[in-house]
């Protein structure tokens, strides 16, 4: 099974946290996990970030540090072999910096606010300047808070901004709340199918290739213990990275809480745990094909990092470790 361990390699949006204890301290934990494998990982790294700290860095020259260790990471990733692609959350558009922190007004938290000629200015101009700082180029993208839909108003973007895959899309993901807004009920029962006009729907003559997230169906105990873990399951269970997630609506969390849903294959926190599980799920399921596995560095745990560890060690026979660009 070709298997793909991708990151969004981000701040947190709620609280912003530290760029060393959410960006680089648990990254640097996964890269020594991985090392022991020789398996690379696919980076989608939050280039807003990058920009907007470079514009702001003459007025708050302690952005140019946090942001130069940032970029020596993703030099130091690329040189070791992984794969660095497209991740645009882009309400860093209006990110403000005050007192060592950022904040987030959420007009612009979905691409599709701007107008068309504004979303390929933005994202032509995010993949140049990831382009120029990786060394690479990039042709792969992940949609900030999985908000791709419409995409018929991203699509000619995908088009002149020359990406070419996209992996934004999990099966049975949805959240039909105001700018969360995304619907991934129905998608092909594949792992990575030609689309032209909608990621969700395969078109054999398209020009873009989803290569979506793996996910598996949870009970809503699994998410009942996912808050217990962070709440009370000590040192092992705390997230690295020093900040939160931005609020995801009253609605989703509740949801989520009362009944049954969809959650991606993940190596955050306590949802590591059904790493092997949800692998032998997909295994049985497709055969063969991809299982593509996501994570946030901000919210690793030593648990978690352990988890991800003895996956790696007891499957190591049945995967085969893949990144984008190979
Ligand atoms: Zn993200």
């Amino acid at each position: 099974m070709n298997t793909y361990i991708t990151l969004d390699y981000e701040l947190f949006f709620g609280k912003s946290g530290t760029v060393d204890k959410s960006i680089i301290e648990p990254t640097q934990q996964l890269v020594r996990i991985l090392n022991k494998y020789n398996a690379k990982a696919v980076f989608f790294v939050d280039i807003g970030y990058l920009i907007k700290s470079q514009q702001l860095e003459h007025i708050h020259p302690e952005l140019k540090i946090s942001s130069s260790k940032v970029i020596k990471q993703i030099k130091d990733l690329v040189a070791n072999g992984h794969d660095i692609q497209l991740h645009i959350h882009s309400h860093w558009e209006d990110a403000k910096y005050e007192n060592g922190e950022w904040t987030f007004p959420m007009k612009h938290y979905r691409l599709h606010s701007f107008t068309d000629e504004e979303c390929l200015e933005l994202v032509k101009r995010y993949k140049r300047y990831l382009e120029e700082i990786s060394g690479v180029e990039v042709q792969g993208f992940r949609a900030g808070g999985w908000c791709i839909q419409p995409f018929n108003k991203l699509k000619k973007t995908f088009l002149e901004a020359d990406i070419k895959f996209d992996s934004t899309v999990f099966k049975g993901g949805k959240n039909i709340h105001g700018a969360h807004y995304y619907n991934f009920k129905n998608i092909p029962n594949l792992t990575e199918w030609k689309f032209l006009d909608d990621p969700c729907i395969e078109d054999k003559d398209g020009l873009f290739t989803e290569i979506p997230i793996s996910s598996y169906r949870v009970s809503p105990f699994f998410f009942w213990r996912l808050i217990f873990f962070k709440k009370f399951g000590g040192l092992k269970h705390k997230q690295i990275g020093d900040g939160f997630a931005v609020n995801n609506g009253i609605l989703q969390k509740l949801r989520l809480l009362f009944s049954g849903s969809y959650t991606v294959v993940s190596i955050d926190g306590y949802k590591a745990s059904y790493l092997k599980k949800a692998f032998l799920k997909h295994i049985r399921r497709y055969k063969t094909g991809n299982f593509v596995v996501i994570g946030h560095p901000k919210a690793f745990s030593t648990y978690s990092l352990s988890k991800l560890d003895t996956f790696l060690h007891e499957q190591e026979q049945q995967i085969k470790i893949k990144t984008f660009r190979n």
